[in-house]
């Protein structure tokens, strides 16, 4: 590694998510010059849905792909330096820190802002990806309230799942919960309270075939695998609560992180166990998971890095 390839940058925000867009915004606006690398879904996982109803500011709701390319414009009109690319590798041993672009370029950086997200976990059938955003979600508490008064259906067995079927049986008639063993692996108490919810149905040792409908979700197949009998349920919306998996395998070496990958931080801010490297939005929050509490901590991230840098003489 010679040191002319070696490009210097004062903070280097890695991820286009809300929170990496609103961690540049402030960045830029203290004058730290943050250089942002989208990564491989530039905007992050909000591109991929249709209605965002409940990011303030937007009283008649926005197309997800268009308010990110509104945080996006916003975080360059403050002169953030917004660039294609992925993290390949870092390397957070020493000072200053290092940062592989592409693996074909490193960059050197006073602090580091990980902004790299969560991808949620799907069945992988054709019709879900195909109907994804059309009545597939893989958030109750963002697309719940479109499916208020009608059936839908959820896939999972978790504390997630539970969690999530509870949030819909108060906006939903009825929630077919769809659980793929004679038992659920949430716990006892979220278990009964589904179980007890008078509008939830669990379908045991069921597994889903196909999610039905042209343009939008009209019907789920589902298989008993124990009878071996195949049946339809008409519903309008079809959740996957099967998991999230957080982005970020290339940290794992430096940064301590929960048996599910999930980045630790500091609680009350978004400091990591190493100096100069804040963590900000999903791949550090398994609990709220939302837009708006992305862009909150990507604010709190860039203020943290800002102090940071204050503190240790480099502003
Ligand atoms: C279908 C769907 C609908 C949703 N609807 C809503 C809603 O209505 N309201 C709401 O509040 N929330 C909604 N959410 C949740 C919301 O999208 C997330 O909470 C939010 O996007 C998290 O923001 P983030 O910045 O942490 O990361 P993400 O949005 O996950 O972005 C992560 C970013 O990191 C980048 N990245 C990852 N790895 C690397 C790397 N190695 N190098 C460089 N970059 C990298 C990616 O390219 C991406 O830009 C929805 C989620 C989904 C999946």
């Amino acid at each position: 590694m010679s040191n002319e390839a070696i490009e210097k940058v004062h903070v280097l925000i890695i991820g286009s998510g809300p929170a990496g867009y609103t961690a540049a915004i402030y960045a830029a606006r203290a004058n730290m010059k943050p250089v942002l690398y989208q990564g491989i879904q530039p905007g992050g996982q909000l591109t991929i849905t249709t209605e965002v109803e409940n990011y303030p500011g937007y009283p008649d709701g926005i197309q997800g792909p268009e308010m990110m390319i509104e945080f996006e414009k916003q975080a360059v009109r403050m002169g953030a330096d917004i660039r294609y690319g992925i993290a390949s590798k870092v390397d957070f041993s020493k000072r200053p820190l290092r940062v592989e672009i592409d693996e074909e370029k490193w960059i050197e950086a006073d602090s580091v802002i990980i902004c790299t997200g969560a991808s949620a976990k799907w069945l992988g059938l054709e019709s879900e990806q195909r109907l994804n955003g059309f009545g597939v979600s893989a958030c109750a508490v963002c697309d719940g309230f479109f499916f208020k008064g009608k059936e839908v259906a959820i896939v999972g067995a978790g504390d997630t799942a539970a969690e999530e079927a509870l949030y819909l049986s108060k906006l939903c008639s009825t929630v077919h919960m769809v659980v793929r063993k004679d038992q659920m692996r949430a716990s006892k108490v979220m278990q009964n309270r589904v179980l007890n919810a008078p509008n939830i149905k669990v379908y045991w040792n069921s597994v889903t075939d196909e999610v039905l409908g042209e343009h939008k979700v009209e019907a789920i197949r589902l298989h008993n695998t124990h009878t071996n009998t195949k049946q339809e349920i008409p519903v309008s919306g079809f959740f996957v609560a099967i998991g999230h998996e957080p982005n970020s395998g290339i940290f794992k070496e430096f940064i301590d992180m929960d048996e599910t990958g999930y980045i630790k931080t500091i609680p009350g801010t978004t400091k990591t166990n190493i100096p100069g490297v804040f963590a900000a939005g999903d791949v550090q929050d398994k609990n709220y998971r939302q837009a708006v509490t992305a862009a909150g901590s990507g604010c709190m991230a860039a203020l943290d890095s800002e102090r940071y840098l204050t503190s240790e003489g480099l502003a």
